[in-house]
């Protein structure tokens, strides 16, 4: 079996950065805690073409609105989760991401106009006293892997403390937890991990720190307090995915307490029918098995229904047997896939929706 390499941070060599942001203070953050990048000013990005390759980031301003509600997907059950998109690209490069094929960035981004992400949340949430959001900065890039520069979290678990109508959720197969894990968060921040069957966690993940390593970090932040999820995201079937999957959710139980866990969601793995041939070539060594995957109503490839199916009604026992409360939820999956892996169905998004909400509400 193919095992992770040890961990390495990315630090980029090279730092473009767009005028409009160059005063910024979260630019000037990253400049401190990167001295050995060389920085290359941009007067503005229009017309701006990027050089190839090379180890570079760019420092922009975000142009569109900072939160978005997630798309869903017609005919499926949606958590109506709000993107809050803060950086576009990843260096963790794993052979499944879908920003191979989806990103419209130069390269990798950071945006730092946060004092605009800040008033638009203030806005959005003021706005709507008695709507619950639940946000999440994982979307479009991993929500700690720039973090020993950028430093985010703690502005984002600083600002969400006193919400009482939202919570943030970093999602993360990183473990830079320095600079939010000793933080007042009043229970407001969610962290959580993406993690896999080992073997598929060494040979998809080979560059992200190690199921072992992930957990590790969860133990220091259930220690802090703060409220943890775990997304079994992309499930990938192979030949020893019950005993795989199984272990993972073992190590998960062995560490932490099942009252400190918000979520779990299961999610197969799916794609648009473009990203197939990215993975091969961008990924000839990948053990995703992709001759199992059939387009489905929405033209996304997924496996057979009943593959899933098997995938998380297993899942759904073994997690159950630990404890009889958490909250398991399926990410894209119709009522039918619901009913059938878990006995029951939250029937729609809002269902889904209030479930969730509840569980971090107060
Ligand atoms: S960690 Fe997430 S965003 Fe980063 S490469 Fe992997 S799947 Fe893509």
């Amino acid at each position: 079996m193919k095992r992770h390499g040890r961990y390495k941070p990315f630090v980029p060599d090279r730092i473009y950065i767009e005028e409009a942001v160059r005063e910024s203070p979260w630019t000037q953050r990253i400049l401190v805690h990167l001295p050995h990048a060389a920085v290359t000013p941009i007067p503005s990005l229009d017309q701006w073409e990027a050089p190839p390759g090379g180890n570079s980031i760019l420092l922009a301003r975000q142009r569109g609105p900072f939160l978005r509600l997630c798309p869903g997907t017609s005919r499926h059950i949606c958590c109506l989760y709000q993107n809050l998109d803060i950086a576009a690209g990843c260096d963790l490069d794993c052979s499944y991401c879908i920003l191979q094929a989806y990103l419209n960035v130069p390269m990798t981004t950071l945006y730092t106009n946060l004092d605009a992400l800040f008033a638009e949340l203030d806005e959005k949430l003021g706005r709507f006293p008695r709507r619950f959001f639940r946000i999440g900065t994982g979307e479009l890039s991993d929500s700690l892997t720039f973090d020993h520069f950028a430093a985010w979290s703690g502005d984002l678990v600083h600002y969400f403390s006193d919400k009482s109508n939202a919570i943030i959720e970093l999602k993360s197969k990183n473990t830079l937890i320095d600079h939010f894990v000793r933080l007042r968060h009043n229970r407001r921040t969610v962290v959580s991990w993406s993690v896999n069957a080992e073997a598929m966690s060494a040979s998809e993940e080979p560059h992200a720190p190690s199921l072992q390593e992930r957990l590790d970090a969860a133990v220091e932040v259930q220690k802090a307090g703060f409220r943890l999820g775990f997304h079994f995201d992309p499930m990938l079937y192979h030949p020893d995915w019950a005993q795989g999957y199984r272990a993972t959710v073992d190590a998960i139980f062995s560490r932490i307490d099942p009252h400190n866990i918000a979520w779990i969601s299961l999610g197969a793995l799916r794609y648009p029918p473009l990203l197939d041939e990215i993975i091969r070539e961008n990924h000839p060594e990948s053990e995703i098995v992709l001759g199992e995957l059939l387009p489905g109503v929405d033209n996304k490839y997924r496996y057979f229904k009943p593959i899933r199916i098997e995938m998380f009604s297993r899942m759904y026992q073994w997690i159950r047997a630990y404890s009889p409360d958490v909250l398991v939820y399926l990410c894209m999956e119709s009522d039918e896939v619901w009913k059938r892996s878990f006995g029951w169905s939250p029937k729609s998004s809002a269902g889904l929706k209030k479930l969730l909400d509840a569980r971090v509400r107060d």
